[in-house]
């Protein structure tokens, strides 16, 4: 069988039915897809590649697939101070400074995020649902070669009483529409749209049934804010009589395509209706974290693995993309919250960043694990460094001691993205310098200060 590349000598952590590793593999591939995986002596024999890549000082994994994060939002990374109440925070800071990005800004950022995360081993992501320069943003992450599902600023509730609630609502849903034709997403494409909601209580019921009706009729999913603090039960509560799930679930809106982010403040009747409906959850250790959600202290996501809820991993905001250290965070959180070693081991954790992922974004058939037929979504992790050595148990390491600065080499859809450390798509250069005057000028025109605590001169 001729085949464009043969990597030998790998151990593969495949990820898939099985969960098998595989010492000395070797995976062939041929356009966009795994053509052949097994052992190297079985594999080797029976392909004639153009090029043979020595996989012998690598760990092989599928993609990760970041499931949350907002990719026009890696400029204001470390302007945010980070004692700030939720409400203040979104409103006072990443909303006005966000809505001031221009169209380029957004496009650096987006660079900069696709490069942060392919170079850490992302493949695929789901967005936020928050791009507002949708088309240049689209190109900008198209020509990086990362996999991913994107959404338009669509938020539609008139919170003062001379806003037109059903004109907002209706240009809401014309929004959502018209971005699923212009880039539909059900027959594969590596980069496509999908009707991504902002959540928490800035969409009416109206827009939640359309936006799922949308993802129904297209193939594709809905993913929205939901519970990160109180105020989200609170107004719920005020504004409907029911918690914010139990009214999802009153008006229809739950399901298997449906994936909520953050989920922290939700109570056991809750978890039992997410599990019901099949509804997915993400979960962002490190927002959760840097945010004081109270993910530890409140949240019930050791509840909702135990009830059989699909839970994915995000990294939400710009601080950091690097999803194997969410993975290290979730497989270590609730460990010592609830003082019970036996919670999220680390390859329950490695399945939330791949084949968990892989089924909420409708792509169990092409990601998250490496099988034949499966896209050549791929990562290759250095082992030539001091984390990974000695390698006794590749799992374990994966998540305890590697994170995102091990990944050698990365291919999506059978391209190579990353190679030797350093992106093939991108000018890494010429992206850092354009992010850091950007976020020079969007910082200083914002009028809000640059905090430090302690004196820089
Ligand atoms: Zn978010």
């Amino acid at each position: 069988m001729i085949v464009d590349t043969l990597i030998a000598g790998a151990t593969i952590v495949t990820m898939d039915a099985e969960r098998r590793v595989i010492t000395d593999g070797a995976v062939a591939i041929l356009g966009d897809r795994i053509v052949a995986i097994g052992k190297r002596s079985d594999v080797a024999p029976v392909v004639d590649p153009d090029e043979t890549i020595d996989g012998r000082r690598f760990v092989m994994t599928p993609g990760f697939i970041n499931s949350h994060v907002h990719v026009t939002e890696t400029l204001i990374k470390g302007f945010l101070p980070e004692n700030l109440d939720f409400a203040e925070g979104v409103w006072r800071w990443v909303v006005p400074l966000y809505e001031s990005h221009s169209a380029e800004e957004q496009c650096i950022a987006a660079r900069l995020a696709a490069l942060s995360m392919l170079r850490t081993g992302t493949t695929s992501f789901l967005e936020a649902g928050t791009i507002i320069a949708m088309d240049p943003v689209f190109e900008a992450l198209n020509e990086t070669g990362i996999r991913g599902r994107v959404g338009e600023w669509a938020l539609d509730r008139a919170f003062s009483p001379d806003q037109d609630q059903a004109a907002m609502t209706d240009k809401a849903l014309r929004l959502l529409e018209n971005e699923l034709s212009r880039y539909p997403g059900a027959d594969g494409q590596r980069l496509a749209a999908w009707p991504l909601l902002i959540g928490h209580s800035t969409n009416t019921d109206e827009l939640w049934r359309g936006a799922k009706q949308l993802a129904d009729q297209y193939g594709a999913g809905v993913s929205a804010h939901m519970s990160p603090a109180r105020s989200d039960p609170d107004w719920y509560l005020a504004n409907t009589g029911k918690r914010p799930i139990e009214h999802l679930a009153d008006i229809g809106v739950l399901g298997g395509n449906v994936s909520l982010t953050h989920m922290v403040h939700v109570d056991s009747d809750e978890v039992a209706i997410l599990a019901e409906t099949g509804t997915n959850v993400i979960h962002c250790p490190g927002a959760a974290l840097k945010g004081g959600y109270g993910a530890t202290a409140v949240g019930r996501f050791p509840e909702m693995a135990q009830a059989g809820v699909t839970l994915l991993l995000g990294t939400d905001g710009g601080d950091q993309a690097d999803l194997m250290k969410s993975i290290a965070l979730v497989a270590g959180l609730f460990k010592d919250a609830r003082c019970d070693a036996s919670l999220f081991p680390a390859h329950q954790a490695l399945e939330m960043a791949t084949v968990n992922g892989a089924r909420a974004l409708n792509m169990s058939d092409q990601i998250g694990s490496l099988a034949v037929g499966k896209k050549a979504d791929l990562v290759l992790h250095d082992t030539d460094r001091p984390e990974w050595r000695p390698l006794l148990n590749v799992i374990s390491q994966l998540v305890w001691s590697a994170d995102g600065r091990g990944v050698h080499s990365v291919w999506v859809d059978g391209r190579r993205v990353v190679d030797n450390y350093r992106c093939t798509t991108i000018d890494e250069e010429k992206v850092y310098a354009e992010a850091q005057a950007a976020a020079d000028s969007i910082t200083s025109r914002s009028g809000l200060p640059r905090l430090s605590a302690w004196p820089v001169s």
